[in-house]
């Protein structure tokens, strides 16, 4: 199926709102079909809340606890299939969990462990099992024992552009910095209103619109479409904090709070230990949310509970916010509402249909999309079956695993220094080989911008991966925002912000 040109707007198959990890996951799932497909992100990929998780593909230990069978095993089995997809950017992490007997006592741990090792197909990752702490523990002395297990951590952003690029590879159109501002249906097809940031417009048509909008997905159906939610959306604001490596080892751990909470502890690119998260009603503007003082607070004060070492906050280097999409299930608890997510699926016969997707989590954006798709298959008779399970995103492709990889970089490029070696092939997988094309020295990789950051990569992002500003390459692209002060990160905005450089990337843009 391809899109036609017509002297109205162009055609597409799948019009998908929203640049988040649903609707990149969505995008590729379809382009994948050979279904014509356009993606729109208001901002810069990843922008919201798909940057700005706690980074774990992971079954939920704690929605056992309000019997989330169907969530847990789903999540549980995408651990191992994103591991093989991408495994520049996922991989496994061992968590541990020390025990607080009068939270939650042993033999429901036990048995809550016993179900996640066994709900979920578990080919790579190991069992779980029961700890004793000894004097060397970065624990307080009084936590002498705990459990063991496993799930797996992942670049949260660059899955959303790893999975826009393999949208794009199956022919999608993708264009950032592009709002929807509204669609109206028109016989047979859907008509979109668009808006670029420098306030042009134009318009495209497609026979079935997605709605993955993320926190703003009821708002798009009240103002954008002008019709009603079928469902309200609880927005829950999550927040985390980076400190100094806090432990040695490569660890995380499960902190169970008074509130019956968890806050996690996880190693953070080699330095850093990354603290979170919170759950708090939110009201606001989702594209404001903020890190509030009692947030903070409140995991400065779990993580001192624990660890022998104490944080205040001199600690913290950063910190950032999002809101949880949830669909709102009316719990009373932030913590309990649902985290599975719900389709809604509106069409009349013979009407364009609009599928929207409330709530979702990281961990399943691959079964959401595919579900997503079932939804809509009705409508594309011709569309090919589920794909994505078996098929490495952009850069997992004839790789093993990146510490292998970044060796064989400097096999083939001696000069290369072992830190941007394996920062590069964590980042970009077997990409890396495109980066270092025609590169034979250092001298090749062009201005220096601080840490690790070349020229030859801001190019490469700004040619393959949509970025445009600073911000893009510094938090989403990569995390060299804490690494680069403020001057470096001021001539990275000057080079992108020249002119010539600003056309030349537009001109080079996917
Ligand atoms: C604190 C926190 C921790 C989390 N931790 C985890 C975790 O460890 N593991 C896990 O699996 N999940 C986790 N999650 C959940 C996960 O991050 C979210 O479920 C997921 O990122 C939601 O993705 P999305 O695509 O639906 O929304 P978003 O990422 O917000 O994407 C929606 C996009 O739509 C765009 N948009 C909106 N309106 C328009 C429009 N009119 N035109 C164009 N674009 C538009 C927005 O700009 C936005 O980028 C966490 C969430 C939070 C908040």
């Amino acid at each position: 199926m391809t899109h036609s040109h017509t002297s109205l707007a162009e055609l597409y198959d799948v019009a998908v709102i929203g640049g988040g990890i649903n609707g990149a996951g969505i995008a590729a799932d379809a382009a994948g079909r050979g279904l014509s497909v356009f993606l729109c992100e208001q901002d810069d990929l990843a922008r919201h809340t798909s940057s700005a998780s706690s980074k774990l593909i992971h079954g939920g230990l704690r929605y056992l606890e309000h019997y989330e069978f169907r969530l847990v095993r789903e999540a549980l089995g995408e651990r191992e299939v994103l591991l093989a997809k991408a495994p520049h950017i996922v991989r496994p992490l061992r968590f541990v969990l020390p025990h607080r007997p009068h939270l939650r006592p042993a033999w429901m741990i036990r048995a809550g462990l016993f179900l996640y090792d066994h709900l979920g197909t578990r080919k790579t990752l190991p069992g779980s099992r029961s700890l004793r702490f000894g004097a060397r523990s970065p624990l307080k002395a009084e936590i002498r024992r705990g459990f063991e297990y496993s799930d797996c951590w992942v670049d949260d952003a660059r899955l959303v552009v790893l999975n826009a690029m393999a949208a794009r590879e199956h022919g999608a159109q993708v264009q950032t910095r592009t709002r929807c501002l509204s669609a109206s249906r028109n016989l047979d097809h859907w008509h979109l209103q668009l808006e670029r940031a420098d306030g042009s417009r134009f318009s495209i048509r497609a026979r079935a619109l997605v709605n993955a909008a993320g926190p703003w997905v009821a708002r798009f159906i009240e103002i954008g479409l002008q019709q009603k939610a079928p469902h309200g959306i609880r927005l829950i604001q999550g927040s985390h904090l980076i400190v100094p490596r806090l432990y040695e080892g490569e660890h995380a751990y499960i902190l169970q709070n008074e509130d019956r909470r968890i806050v996690f502890a996880i190693p953070y690119l080699e330095r850093f230990t990354l603290i979170g998260t919170t759950d708090r009603e939110y009201q606001g503007d989702p594209a404001q949310v903020r890190i509030s003082e009692a947030e903070t607070d409140y995991l400065l004060a779990v993580v001192n509970r624990h660890f022998k070492r104490q944080l205040s906050r001199d600690c913290i280097l950063h910190s950032y916010s999002g809101v949880r999409p949830l669909c709102n299930d009316e719990s009373a608890d932030p913590s309990a509402v649902t985290r599975d997510y719900t389709l809604e699926l509106s069409s009349n016969p013979g009407e364009p249909p609009l599928l929207s997707v409330f709530g979702g989590k990281l961990t399943t954006y691959r079964r959401l999309s595919e579900a997503a798709l079932e939804r809509l298959a009705p409508f594309f008779p011709q569309m090919g079956p589920c794909w994505t399970a078996g098929k490495p995103l952009p850069g997992g492709e004839q790789m093993s695993d990146s510490r292998t990889l970044a060796i064989q970089l400097r096999e083939h490029h001696a000069w290369l220094a072992p830190e941007l070696a394996q920062r590069w092939a964590t980042s970009y997988g077997s990409r890396a080989w495109r980066l270092l094309e025609g590169v034979d020295g250092p001298g090749d990789l062009g201005e220096h911008f601080g840490a690790s950051l070349h020229a030859r990569e801001v190019d490469y992002l700004c040619m393959q991966e949509w970025a445009r500003e600073a911000e893009d390459i510094l938090w989403r692209r990569s995390k060299l925002g804490l690494f680069l002060n403020a001057e470096e990160q001021e001539r990275l905005r000057a080079y992108l912000g020249t002119t010539a450089r600003q056309s030349e990337c537009r001109v080079l843009a996917p």
